[in-house]
C-alpha cells in the first residue's frame, strides 16, 4: 500500500519530520488557518508524513492531550476536530500530487475523519477506525457542534451524538466503513454491556464490519539480540541459561539500590499509573511478594496517590523495591531485560505491548484474563506446561486473591530452574513482528475498498 501519515503538527512532531515544505493553505469551518506541509519520517524508514502546521492549536507545554496541570485543554474538540477534518480535505484534493482512496483513523482523536469523508460529495475516499482504547471516548458538550461544519443531521442518535454530547469516538464508530480494534479478545468484549462504555449497542450493530487485530512489536526497537540500549545482548537459543540477560538483572538492581540477587525473582511493571492498570492488586500483595524473596521494579507516571503509594513502598523497603517516577524509554528496556516477571494486571487492556516486550526479553507475563492479554499469555497450568505452550501467569478474577494465587505460581516455577527456562524460550520465540497484522490491515483496507 501506498500509505502516508497525517500528524497534529506539535513540536515534537515538527522536529521529527524531515524535509518539510507547504502543500496547501486550509481554513478550518470554524475559520482557524492551518497549513498542511509534508515531509519524511527518517525514523519509520522515510515514511511520507503530512503535518498539520497550527502553532495556536499544537506548540504548547504540557503533554498532546493537556495542559502542564494535567487538565484537558479547553479546545481539544477543535485541536482534533482539525485532524478529522484535514483527512477528509487530503480525500477530495488538497495536495494536487497524491490523495488517499482510504483514510484510516485511529482512536477518537481522528474520529471526526469518518464523518466529514461521509459527506463529501461523491465520497471519494472510504474509511477505516481503529478503536485502541474504548475508554476515552472525546465527549463534549452539545454547544461545540456548531462550528464543526457538519450538517445538523450529524447530531442524532444515528450519528455522532450520544446522550445529549459530541462524541468524537462515536463518530467514528458510526460513519467509518469498517471498524478494528486492537485484538480479538477486545473485539467481543466491547460488544458487551461490561466494557461496552455505553457503545456496546452500536458494536453490535456493527459486528459483521468489526475486526479484532493484535498489534505486533517492532522487532527494530524491541529485540534483546540486537538493543543497543541494553548493557548485555542475548538471543534465544544461545546457551539455555542467557548469561546476557543474568548480566542484565544484575546491572539493573545494581543501578536502582536493590540487593544483586540472582536466586530473587525481579517482578518489573512498566506503565501509565492509572485505574485501569490494576495496580492495587500489585500494591495488596507487594508483602507477601517481598516475603517471599521477590523484588519489584516500578517505571511509571500518572496518578498522584499511585505515585506516592508506589514512592512509599521503595522509601520502606529500598532493597527490595524500586520505583521510578517519569518517562524513561532507556529503562523501560533495560526493565524488560533485567526482569523475571512482567507484571501486567489491569482491569481491562485493549492490547497491552508490555508483556509482549516481557515475552520477547524473557521476562515472563503476569496478566489478568482479559483483552491482548488473554490472546498472547497462556497460563503455566500442568496440561500447558506438559504442552510446551505455557509462556507467563495468568489470573481470572480482578482480585487480590486471585492475582496472589498467580504470584505464588511464578514463585513455584521460579523455583524450578529447568521448568522456568522453558517457559521463557517458549515465550522468547513467540513470532510477534508485524508483518502478519499488516496483511490484515491490507485485507481491511480491501474489503472497505469494496463497499
Ligand atoms: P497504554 O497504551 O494503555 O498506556 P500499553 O501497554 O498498550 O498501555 O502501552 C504502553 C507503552 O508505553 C509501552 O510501550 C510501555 O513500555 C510504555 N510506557 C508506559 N509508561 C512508561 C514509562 N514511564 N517510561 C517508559 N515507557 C513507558
Amino acid at each position: 500500500a501506498d500509505v502516508r501519515v497525517l500528524l497534529p503538527g506539535f513540536p515534537a512532531i515538527l522536529s521529527g519530520v524531515a524535509g518539510l515544505v507547504p502543500v496547501a493553505g486550509l481554513r478550518a469551518p470554524w475559520g482557524e488557518a492551518a497549513r498542511l506541509l509534508h515531509g519524511r519520517i527518517p525514523a519509520l524508514g522515510q515514511l511520507p508524513a503530512y503535518v498539520l502546521d497550527a502553532p495556536a492549536l499544537y506548540d504548547r507545554p504540557g503533554n498532546p492531550y493537556e495542559d502542564a496541570g494535567h487538565r484537558p485543554y479547553a479546545d481539544n474538540h477543535r485541536r482534533f476536530a482539525l485532524l478529522g477534518w484535514a483527512a477528509a480535505q487530503l480525500a477530495r484534493g488538497a495536495d494536487p500530487h497524491w490523495a488517499p482512496e482510504l483514510v484510516h483513523a485511529h482512536d477518537w482523536h481522528a474520529g471526526l475523519a469518518p464523518a466529514y469523508l461521509a459527506y463529501l460529495p461523491g465520497q471519494p475516499a472510504r474509511s477505516v477506525f481503529t478503536i485502541h482504547n474504548l475508554a476515552y471516548q472525546g465527549r463534549f458538550g452539545p454547544d461545540v457542534f456548531t462550528g464543526l461544519g457538519l450538517p445538523s443531521s450529524a447530531f442524532q442518535v444515528n450519528g455522532l451524538e450520544f446522550h445529549g454530547d459530541v462524541s468524537f469516538m462515536k463518530a467514528g464508530l458510526y460513519f467509518a466503513d469498517r471498524i478494528t480494534t486492537v485484538s480479538p479478545s477486545y473485539a467481543q468484549e466491547i460488544q458487551t454491556p461490561a466494557q461496552g462504555q455505553g457503545l456496546d449497542g452500536l458494536l453490535r450493530g456493527r459486528a459483521g464490519v468489526l475486526d479484532g487485530i493484535l498489534n505486533g512489536v517492532d522487532d527494530r526497537v524491541w529485540d534483546p539480540a540486537t538493543d543497543t540500549l541494553l548493557p548485555h545482548r542475548y538471543r534465544m537459543p544461545e546457551g539455555r541459561r542467557m548469561a546476557g540477560k543474568a548480566l542484565c538483572k544484575a546491572s539493573l538492581q545494581h543501578a536502582l539500590g536493590l540487593e544483586v540477587r540472582a536466586d530473587a525473582p525481579l517482578f518489573v511493571l512498566v506503565s501509565r499509573l492509572t485505574e485501569q492498570k490494576g495496580l492495587h492488586l500489585v500494591l495488596d500483595g507487594l508483602d507477601e511478594l517481598i516475603a517471599r524473596g521477590g523484588q519489584l521494579a516500578l517505571l511509571g507516571s500518572g496518578d498522584a496517590a499511585l505515585e506516592d503509594a508506589f514512592r512509599q513502598r521503595a522509601a520502606v523497603a529500598p532493597r527490595r523495591v524500586a520505583a521510578t517516577l517519569g518517562y524513561d524509554e532507556a529503562l523501560a528496556h533495560r526493565l524488560f531485560a533485567g526482569g523475571d516477571v512482567t507484571l501486567v494486571p489491569s482491569m481491562f487492556e485493549p492490547c497491552g505491548l508490555t508483556q509482549m516486550y516481557g515475552l520477547r526479553y524473557g521476562a515472563l507475563p503476569l496478566v489478568h484474563r482479559v483483552g491482548g492479554l488473554a490472546d498472547t499469555v497462556t497460563d503455566c497450568t500442568l496440561e500447558d506446561l506438559a504442552e510446551g505452550t505455557a509462556n507467563g501467569f495468568v489470573f481470572d478474577d480482578f482480585t487480590a486473591r486471585d492475582f496472589g494465587r498467580a504470584l505464588r505460581r511464578a514463585f513455584a516455577l521460579f523455583a524450578r530452574p529447568a521448568d522456568w527456562r522453558r517457559v521463557r524460550a517458549t515465550g522468547m520465540r513467540r513470532p510477534a513482528g508485524w508483518a502478519e497484522p499488516a496483511q490484515r490491515y491490507i485485507e481491511v483496507y480491501r474489503h472497505a475498498a469494496a463497499r
